[in-house]
């Protein structure tokens, strides 16, 4: 019986180990990529670009300050 413990702990300890590689390869292989490209979007007021966590989203558009969010033309 002890036996059975012995190899249920070894499985796991084995998949544990196995997803553990997994999720450092990913995270390895996306990390050069998304970290020198940030995405850029457009001012739907002024058309300059901005890196995305900069800009203020609103109805699907995106603005660069909250002056071009507000003074939106179709708005
Ligand atoms: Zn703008």
């Amino acid at each position: 019986m002890s036996k059975l413990i012995f190899f249920a702990l070894l499985g796991l300890a084995v998949v544990l180990w196995y997803k553990h590689q997994a999720n450092k390869r990913v995270r390895d292989a996306s990390k050069p990529a998304d970290k020198p490209v940030e995405n850029m979007v457009r001012c739907a007021q002024c058309g300059v670009n901005l890196p995305r966590s900069e800009a203020i989203l609103s109805q699907g558009k995106f603005y660069c300050c909250e002056a071009h969010r507000q003074g939106a033309p179709d708005a």
